[in-house]
């Protein structure tokens, strides 16, 4: 698993991994999607290493079974973990009192060459769960490497932040991203497209990849946008949106509500474009909702939207 980008926070990282310190507290700050728990892992790998160098050696016992856990963690495979690294995984869910419980459990065994905890979206922690890992923060055990990564610094407490050193990740490239994509085996057609909708994250190529019907609509959907005058695809992509449900046209203009936002932040599209498509778009979904037929819904959509 190669972990693409990011170089000045690798450096960053790297230098504090160095600067030994009894036990080490960091915050991965940035968007979704773009890797901070995959540079978590690794530096869980520099930490737990023999031989302590850049983000392991990879060859030793310790990165190897780092490297189990990397695997179980992004190919859903079942290898052997490391027992001296702790990872707390949220998708949107609450992170409960009873984690961090166990994380308090965890952090006193005492490890081999040290401990990690590494908890992803932080944020998730709710009041209980933030004062219990407070404790954690206020007094970890020596040789404890602890990393929390998160979106939304904001939603966690000041108590805790003022005991994190932090590292703000910026958004992946355009090429960082699909090269990402080559490496998951994405034919490299696809892949450009999908990095050139990506806005420096994983997020939209991964769920475009789990959802190929919203994908191949959005895809079209916004090179008409862009491309009024191929009016001829109109008429295939009005038929074809007849397919989808409800919900999934919502979900379809959404992405493109995001794209063509991102492009009137970066000057590919006018303002006026874009503030026309949001007046139509609140048209259009009041009108799937109220079941207006979604073929003439399209169709009125677009064509009030390049006139
Ligand atoms: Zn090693």
């Amino acid at each position: 698993m190669k972990l693409i980008g990011h170089e000045r926070e690798k450096v960053l990282v790297r230098r504090l991994l160095e600067k030994g310190y009894d036990s080490l507290s960091l915050l991965f700050e940035g968007v979704n999607c773009i890797g901070k728990k995959m540079l978590a892992l690794y530096a869980a790998r520099a930490y737990l290493c023999d031989k302590r160098e850049g983000f392991g050696c990879g060859e030793c016992k310790d990165c190897r079974l780092i490297d189990n856990t990397i695997m179980n963690v992004y190919e859903k495979s079942n290898l052997t973990p490391h027992h001296d690294l702790m990872l707390i995984q949220s998708d949107n869910s609450e992170i409960k009192i009873d984690q961090i419980r166990e994380i308090g459990e965890f952090l006193k065994l005492k490890g081999d060459k040290g401990k990690v905890v590494i908890v992803e979206k932080a944020e998730n922690m709710n009041t209980e769960s933030s004062n219990a890992f407070l404790k954690t923060l206020e007094e970890p055990p020596e040789g404890t490497l602890i990393i929390l990564t998160t979106s939304n610094q904001a939603k966690l407490i000041p108590t805790i932040l003022s005991r994190l050193k932090k590292v703000k990740f910026r958004k992946l490239g355009q090429e960082e991203v699909e090269s990402i994509l080559l490496l998951k085996g994405i034919q490299e057609k696809k892949a450009k497209m999908l990095s050139e909708m990506a806005d420096g994250s994983m997020c939209l190529p991964v769920y475009f990849l789990e959802n190929e019907v919203i994908y191949n609509y959005s895809k079209d959907l916004y090179r008409l946008i862009l491309n009024p005058e191929h009016r001829e695809g109109l008429l295939s992509l009005s038929s074809n949106l007849e397919n989808l449900q409800p919900q999934q046209i919502i979900k379809v203009f959404d992405i493109i509500y995001t794209l063509l936002g991102k492009d009137v932040a970066s000057g590919k599209v006018r303002t006026e474009l874009f503030e026309k498509f949001i007046r139509e778009y609140e048209i259009l979904i009041k009108a799937i909702s109220n079941g207006v037929k979604k073929k003439l819904v399209i169709e009125g959509f677009f064509l009030r939207l390049i006139q």
